[in-house]
C-alpha cells in the first residue's frame, strides 16, 4: 500500500464547524494508525468568501483539541505551498492541459445570458443546467469556430474554463463507507474549473492539489460525495487514475431532534456551542460560542465527536486519544447522520472532570475564586476540588456548589427554615456549640458526642438538628457530609456560624415533631 497521507482542507470562510473539526479528526487518527501524514491545506480559492482570521481560528481549535499535522500552511514541509491562493500559478498549466486533450473548453457566456437562460427554463417549469445537451446552445469553445474563440481569447475577453463530460457513461466512485455510488454523466453539470482572473475553483485545485501532495486518502464530509464523480473524471481526465486516493465521505452531524443538519441556530436555540472556541465575527460583531469557553475539556470534545458517527464495536465509550487511534476503522463508520446529543455532550465533560487531578480543578476553579473575592489557601481549595468535583460537569458549576467553603452564608434558605428549623432549635444550636468547644476538634469524637451522646440519647429528631445545623454552616440544605464540612471549616468558623444562625433565625414556635 502507498503511504497515507491524508489532508484536512478547510476554506477560510468563518469558523470551523465542529462537523468540520470531527472531519480533521477522523483524518489524524487514520493518519496516525498507519503511521502516516497528516496534512493541512488551506483551501481559499473563493475570495469572494474569505474570511479574516478563520485560517488563524481553524489552527488555534485544532492545536486545542490535541490534532496535530506533519506539514501544512503553519509548519511547513516538502509539498508546499499549502495555502491554494499561494500555488495559484501552477492551475493555469493544468487547465491549459484538460483543453488541449478536449476535457475541457473556454466558456464566454456572460453572467446576464446565464440568468436569462435560467430564467427561459423556469418559465417552463424546468431547471437549466450547463452540461452535455445544453453546451451546444451556450458561448463556448465547443459552439463557436476556432478563430472566433482564439479572437476572444486574444481580445481579452473574461472566461471560465468548464469540464467537458462526456454523454451517457456511468461513472463510478468507490467509497469506502458507502461502496459503489454510480452516476450518469448526463445527470452532471459542466462544473466550472478555472476563471480568467487565474484562480482554479475548488474541484480543480483540489484534484490537482491532492495529486501533486501524493494524498492516498480523502476522508471528507458527505456534502462532496455529488462532486465525487467528477473528481473521478478529472482523475482520469489528467492521466492520475492510478494513483487517484481512495474516498470516504462522512455521514452529516444531524440536529439533536428532528433531521437536517446541526447548523448555528440549533446550538443557539438549544444553548450548546457548534464551534470548537469562541469566534467573533468581524463583520457583524457576533459572538458564537465554543466549547473551549464553555469549559469543556479538549478531551472530551475529541471523544464525543469520535463518536458521532462512528463506534468501536464495543460498549466501551470513554476513549483517549491513544484508544482511538488504535481503534478507529474506517469500515465502522455508520452510513447514516449521527445525531448530536446536548446531554450526553456534557455527561462526557463530566466523567473527563473526575479523571483530572484535584490540583487542576483547582487551578481553573482559582480564577472563579478571585473573581468572587476570596483568595484562600492553595491546600484548602485543592481538597475542596477533590471533595465536590463529583457534583459538576463544568468548572463555572464550582462556585455554585462550593461557596459555602469559603464565605459564610449571608442568608438562610426560607423552606429550610420552615422545614427544619423548629420550636427549641436555638437550644440545640447552643448546645452544638458547647459540644464543640468542650471535644476534641476531629471526627470522631464529634460524631459521637452529637449523633449518639445528645441526639440518640435524647431521643431528639436527627433530621431536625442536622439539617438545622447545616442551615447554619451552607445557608440551606445542599453539602457534603455535615462532620467533614466542619472539619473543612475548622472550629472557630463553625462556631461563628452557628451563632450567626441563632441570632438571625432565632427562636420559633413552631413546635419540634
Ligand atoms: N475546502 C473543502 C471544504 O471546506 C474541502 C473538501 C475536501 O476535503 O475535498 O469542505
Amino acid at each position: 500500500m502507498k503511504k497515507v497521507r491524508v489532508r484536512f482542507a478547510p476554506s477560510p470562510t468563518g469558523p470551523l464547524h465542529i462537523g468540520g473539526v470531527r472531519t480533521a479528526l477522523y483524518n489524524y487518527l487514520f493518519a496516525r494508525q498507519h503511521g502516516g501524514d497528516m496534512i493541512l491545506r488551506i483551501e481559499d480559492t473563493d475570495q469572494t468568501r474569505f474570511v479574516p482570521g478563520a485560517e488563524d481560528y481553524i489552527i488555534e481549535a485544532l492545536t486545542w483539541l490535541g490534532i496535530q499535522f506533519d506539514e501544512g500552511v503553519h509548519v511547513g514541509g516538502d509539498y508546499g505551498p499549502y495555502r491554494q491562493s499561494d500555488r495559484k500559478p501552477m492551475y493555469k498549466r493544468y487547465a491549459d492541459q484538460l483543453i488541449r486533450d478536449g476535457w475541457a473548453y473556454y466558456a464566454f457566456d456572460r453572467p446576464e445570458a446565464l440568468d436569462a437562460k435560467r430564467k427561459e427554463y423556469e418559465a417552463q417549469k424546468q431547471t437549466f443546467q450547463y452540461d452535455c445537451r445544453t453546451r451546444g446552445q451556450m458561448e463556448n469553445s465547443l459552439s463557436l469556430p476556432a478563430d472566433e474563440v482564439q479572437r476572444r481569447l486574444d481580445a481579452g475577453e473574461p472566461y471560465v474554463v468548464r469540464f467537458r463530460f462526456p454523454e451517457n457513461i456511468d461513472i463510478t466512485v468507490h467509497d469506502l463507507i458507502r461502496g459503489d455510488v454510480t452516476m450518469n454523466s448526463n445527470l452532471l453539470d459542466d462544473k466550472v474549473l478555472f476563471k480568467s482572473d487565474g484562480m482554479p475553483t475548488y474541484h480543480l485545485a483540489n484534484i490537482v492539489d491532492d495529486h501533486t501532495m501524493e494524498i492516498s486518502h480523502v476522508i471528507r464530509g458527505e456534502e462532496w460525495l455529488p462532486s465525487a464523480p467528477l473528481h473521478v473524471m478529472l482523475y482520469k481526465a489528467f492521466g492520475w487514475e492510478d494513483t487517484m486516493p481512495q474516498f470516504a465521505h462522512l455521514p452529516l452531524l444531524l440536529k439533536p431532534e428532528g433531521n437536517g443538519k446541526l447548523s448555528k441556530r440549533d446550538g443557539d436555540r438549544l444553548g450548546f456551542p457548534v464551534f470548537p472556541l469562541d469566534w467573533h465575527d468581524p463583520k457583524s460583531g457576533e459572538l458564537s460560542s465554543g466549547y473551549r469557553e464553555r469549559g469543556y475539556f479538549p478531551e472530551a470534545v475529541v471523544n464525543i465527536l469520535a463518536l458521532l458517527g462512528w463506534n468501536p464495536g464495543t460498549e466501551q465509550e470513554i476513549l483517549s486519544m491513544e484508544e482511538l487511534i488504535r481503534l478507529f476503522d474506517i469500515s465502522h463508520i455508520s452510513k447514516n447522520g449521527a445525531k448530536f446529543n446536548v446531554d450526553k455532550a456534557r455527561w462526557f465533560n463530566h466523567e473527563y472532570m473526575q479523571m483530572q487531578p484535584d490540583e487542576t480543578v483547582a487551578d481553573l476553579f482559582t480564577p472563579s475564586l478571585e473573581a468572587h473575592g476570596v483568595h484562600p489557601d492553595r491546600e484548602y481549595v485543592v481538597k475542596v476540588c477533590g471533595m465536590m468535583k463529583e457534583r459538576i460537569s463544568f468548572i463555572s458549576e464550582m462556585w455554585d456548589q462550593t461557596h459555602y467553603f469559603f464565605v459564610a452564608p449571608d442568608s438562610y434558605a426560607e423552606a429550610a427554615i420552615r422545614k427544619r428549623w423548629k420550636a427549641g432549635m436555638t437550644t440545640h444550636m447552643a448546645k452544638m456549640i458547647d459540644i464543640l468547644n468542650s471535644q476534641p476538634f476531629e471526627y470522631q469524637p464529634l460524631h459521637q458526642a452529637i449523633l449518639e451522646d445528645y441526639i440518640a440519647a435524647n431521643q431528639y429528631n436527627t433530621g431536625q438538628i442536622m439539617n438545622s445545623f447545616r442551615l447554619a454552616l451552607v445557608g440551606d440544605t445542599k453539602g457534603p457530609d455535615l462532620l467533614t464540612l466542619v472539619m473543612m471549616l475548622g472550629k472557630e468558623e463553625t462556631i461563628a456560624r452557628l451563632q450567626r444562625a441563632i441570632d438571625t433565625i432565632g427562636e420559633v414556635e413552631t413546635p419540634a415533631q
